[in-house]
């Protein structure tokens, strides 16, 4: 490797906000076959809104009461999005106690003397509750793309949540511009089968792997390694940091979270999706120069 070819190649993607970290990462991005990028905060704009209630049976103020008490305790984006949205309905907070947080399916606690549980589907499910009487509209509402959380209080389905969160701008063009180089695009994500296929669809792109726990993300990457090929994972989570560790090329979204910053062997500063293929693209002019 020339090292004039390598700060060559570095200078052009600093001035785009393109951070190679080391020589390596630049090697690295010249023989990717395969893009696996995450969906929330990186396809999107990691800024998940409430736009849709479905009360069961009881009072919707009161169950979303019981819901932000849970909510309020979790750190996860989603949580926030309910958070936000029962503050805006004035609804007075409660106190929940006995919370435990379920990584990559929600939140269960004590409210009021309330067993409440908010999460997916397996949560849910898990928690044994009958959700025939929802299943219908569930399916309707993660058909729009629209992640659902259901919220059970004392063992019954009380309330669907539809929330969006709006695909980056230039999602779309990314993802078709790295097509045209002849890589593939995956998307990889701890939501719904459903509402991830609709975002796929609507960005082009063809393979989606959804419903993967948080832990189960790095051994995700390296089943896409197999027979040689070189993997490069796009995130933007503390989630994201052991499948960008394990990538051949660990990309950040530079408004994602420091684990994942640190983790990464590129960041891309403007949080540009575009920005990907750029560096694939300056990634294989450099090597070209080196041979
Ligand atoms: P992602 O990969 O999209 O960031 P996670 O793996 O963190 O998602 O979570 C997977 C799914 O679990 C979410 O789409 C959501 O349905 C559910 N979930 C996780 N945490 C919460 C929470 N605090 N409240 C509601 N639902 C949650
Ligand atoms: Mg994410």
């Amino acid at each position: 490797a020339t090292p004039t070819a390598i700060m060559v190649g570095a200078g052009l993607g600093a001035r785009r906000g393109v951070l190679f970290k080391n020589a390596m990462a630049l090697e690295a991005s010249a023989g990717i076959h395969t893009v696996v990028m995450d969906k929330t905060g990186t396809l999107t704009r990691g800024e998940p809104e409430v736009t849709d209630v479905i009360s069961v049976g009881g009072d919707e103020d009161e169950v979303l009461r019981l819901v932000a008490a849970v909510e309020r305790e979790s750190e996860h984006p989603l949580a926030d999005a309910v958070v936000r949205y029962a503050a805006t309905r004035a609804i007075a907070a409660a106190q929940a106690r006995h919370f435990e947080n379920m990584p990559g399916h929600g939140a269960t606690a004590v409210v009021d003397g309330h067993r409440v549980a908010v999460g997916n589907l397996r949560l849910i499910e898990g928690e044994g509750v009958d959700l025939a009487a929802v299943s219908a509209r569930r399916e309707e509402l993660a058909a729009t793309g629209r992640t659902v959380v259901i919220a059970a209080v004392d063992g019954r389905a009380a309330a669907l949540i539809g929330i969006a969160d709006a695909p980056r701008e230039t999602s779309a063009a990314a993802v078709a511009d790295l097509q045209g180089l002849g890589v593939e695009v995956v998307m990889l994500t701890g939501d719904n089968r459903a509402t991830a296929e609709r975002i796929a669809q609507r960005l082009g792109i063809d393979t989606v792997i959804a419903e993967v726990l948080p832990r189960d993300k790095a051994a995700t990457i390296a089943e896409l390694q197999r027979g040689g090929r070189k993997v490069a994972m796009v995130g933007d989570g503390v989630n994201d940091a052991p499948a960008l560790a394990q990538a051949d090329l660990g990309i950040a979204i530079g408004a994602g979270t420091d684990v994942a910053i640190e983790t990464a062997d590129l960041v891309l500063m403007r949080s540009d999706p575009l920005d990907v293929p750029t560096a694939l693209r300056i990634g294989r002019g450099t090597v070209r120069k080196m041979r």
